[in-house]
């Protein structure tokens, strides 16, 4: 089961559910930090046997020479990263998606496959929590096909728990494809319920099961209930807002091994999430 914790913005509490909910689970559990722009899961659980591998996406090279200026590869892509102007042949590298239809298209050679470096594929361990995150190379701007590198490093494993980046952007949707539960992180605010409303929109249109939790439920009002109640969505659990959980929090601790309530929270997260796949809530 893939279970993939998002939120509609950053700093909602995404990372401290996924971790505190992959710990409470404990052996078996995948953990992946997929919001490559900014992964702090580590800041949470310090990995050991940390193992780095760069990771490259294709991109097309260009011989000036053999370009016969025809503009069939600036025709065909649809992102404008190859573009014919004025007979000189242009490429933007961050605006390619490496798809290789220019390079199949050119009718003289004068485009071959090359590599740019994305990022970094860092694969370690904590206790028996196997940690996989992706670290996005600083001035990319394609985190997707990252994001998908780090999924991939999962596959056939029981339990994979994803930290999604925050918003409702591509980076998001490519974290959430393929995975059985989305867990939404919110808070009980205004702007807690609008960027919900957003998230909501999103998975919707994916057609995932999903369901809500509710961090710092005593801080605000109760409008993010509301509306799940009107939108028939379930809370699954609410994390309380205290002197307490925010010292635990400022200081990267987990809740689940400082607090026994929400390490038992935590367990029946997980158990609550399974039987809403098996009646595959929407
Ligand atoms: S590989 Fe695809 S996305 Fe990249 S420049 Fe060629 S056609 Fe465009
Ligand atoms: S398809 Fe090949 S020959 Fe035609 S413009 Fe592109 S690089 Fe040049």
């Amino acid at each position: 089961m893939i279970i993939t914790v998002a939120s509609g913005k950053g700093g909602t509490g995404k990372t401290t559910v996924a971790t505190n909910l992959a710990v409470a689970v404990g052996k078996g559990t995948t953990l992946l930090d997929c919001d490559v722009e900014e992964p702090n899961v580590h800041l949470f659980l310090e990995p050991k046997n940390l193992r780095k591998t760069p990771i490259t996406t294709m991109i097309p090279v260009v011989d000036q020479d053999a370009c016969i200026q025809c503009g069939a590869c600036s025709e065909l892509c649809h992102f404008s990263a190859i573009t014919l102007v004025a007979d000189e042949l242009y490429l933007f590298p961050n605006m390619c998606h490496s798809c290789g239809g220019c390079v199949m298209v050119c009718p003289a050679g004068a485009l071959t496959e090359g590599s740019r470096e994305l990022g970094e594929l860092e694969i370690g361990q904590w206790n028996d929590i196997e940690l996989i995150s992706g670290r996005l190379r600083v001035g990319e701007a394609m985190s997707p096909p990252l994001i998908e590198r780090v999924k991939e490093a999962a596959e056939g494993r029981e339990l994979v728990i994803v930290d999604a980046p925050p918003g409702t952007s591509c980076p998001v949707i490519a974290a959430m494809n393929g995975t059985h539960y989305v867990l939404l992180v919110t808070e009980p605010t205004p702007f807690g319920l609008n960027d919900l409303k957003l998230a909501v929109e999103a998975v919707r249109v994916l057609g995932m099961p999903f369901g809500i939790v509710i961090n710092r439920a005593d801080a605000g009002d109760d409008r993010v209930v509301r509306y799940a109640e009107e939108e028939g969505i379930e809370i699954l659990m609410s994390i309380p807002y205290s002197r307490k959980v925010a010292e635990y929090y400022a200081r990267g601790r987990l809740l689940v091994e400082a607090m026994p309530e929400m390490a038992e929270a935590f367990g029946g997260l997980v158990e609550k999430i399974r039987a809403a796949v098996e009646r595959g809530t929407r």
